[in-house]
């Protein structure tokens, strides 16, 4: 009885060359991503590296070519690689089951038995050139599950359904130790400091990102610069910036009361669009710049304001200047 009820997690060999099969909208893709980068080959990508387009239908020739290529590349190494393509007809796997008997790699046949009704309404939310029409997914789903039978007589040396694969531990165990490489548990370095610089930028800023450590520029904050050749922008990691002890950066920018400013004038930099418009001039004169000179907005408008105090007493306009200071404070 207990035998019965337990599920049945088929042990995939250590390295073959597994050729998911099933419509679009299968969940090929999904299912691909847990296994690593490198030992996905799939379709739609090669077809955005020869075109620039991964829905390019007319590049689909060009992206099989270089399929087949690197498919028997890698069994030739003997590495673990996965297939996401639709693959359902035999014509598209006799190919990669040659590839690898070529090469004496066991081929896995992996079936995605997704309903046809799911994988028509999972066309609806991508983007035009990746939605496949309703036709095209219909003949796919009626030719994967013509082809079921005739899978071994092609020569794979096993059939799975997907639904039956263990893979979502291998997933969460890999993300698990990419987390702890990045935070050093793993004996290594990790990110450190640039974890924050990674959650607030994200991970392509990294390679740009020098800590400055012997600059004074931000009042005795850390300093860090993003440079690119001759173009860079210089940041401040504030430690305290809502009161309650929330880190943030500020990004430096031309002081917007006078350019001949001997300050250094800061705005905040909540994300990698607000890195874009500082490089770009479009934060010039962000109502939030403060200038380690002249302030900000609120205490030139005061000063101004005080001056207008003198000369006509004007209770009403002072009480619209604190209002206005107050809404930057909170808001
Ligand atoms: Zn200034």
């Amino acid at each position: 009885m207990t035998t019965e009820l337990t599920p049945l997690y088929p042990q995939l060999p250590e390295k073959a060359l597994i050729v998911l099969i099933g419509a679009s909208g299968a969940g090929k893709t999904t299912l691909a991503r847990t296994w690593p980068a490198f030992q996905v080959l799939s379709l739609d990508s090669l077809r955005g590296w020869v075109s620039d387009d991964e829905g390019c239908q007319d590049a689909t020739a060009d992206a099989v070519d270089v399929l087949h290529l690197l498919v028997d590349r890698r069994m030739a190494r003997r590495r673990n690689t996965v297939v996401d393509a639709t693959n359902v007809s035999s014509d598209a796997r006799a190919p990669l089951v040659a590839a690898a008997k070529r090469h004496g790699m066991p081929a896995i046949a992996v079936v995605l038995g997704t309903p046809e009704v799911v994988c028509l309404a999972r066309q609806v939310p991508r983007p035009a050139n990746r939605t496949v029409p309703d036709d095209t997914v219909r003949a796919q789903h009626k030719a994967r599950i013509h082809s079921h039978q005739s899978l071994h007589g092609e020569g794979f040396n096993e059939v799975h359904f997907a639904e039956n694969l263990y893979r979502l531990e291998p997933f969460l165990r890999r993300l698990s130790e990419a987390r702890d490489a990045d935070l050093g548990l793993d004996g290594g370095d990790g990110l450190g400091d640039l974890l924050l610089v990674r959650r607030v930028f994200g991970p392509e800023i990294l390679p740009l990102w020098q800590w400055k450590h012997r600059s004074a520029v931000a009042g005795g904050d850390r300093v860090a610069e993003i440079r690119l050749g001759q173009l860079y922008l210089t940041l401040a990691l504030r430690r305290n910036v809502d009161g309650e002890g929330d880190y943030g950066f500020d990004v430096l920018v031309p002081c917007p009361f006078d350019p001949e400013c001997s300050g250094d004038a800061w705005v905040p930099a909540y994300t990698v669009s607000c890195l874009h418009r500082a490089l770009t001039g479009q934060l010039d004169n962000h109502e939030d710049i403060v200038c380690t000179v002249h302030g900000g907005f609120d205490d030139v408008d005061q000063e101004a304001d005080d001056h207008a105090s003198n000369l006509d007493d004007d209770p009403e306009g002072r009480a619209d200047i604190d209002a206005q200071a107050m809404t930057a404070l909170h808001g």
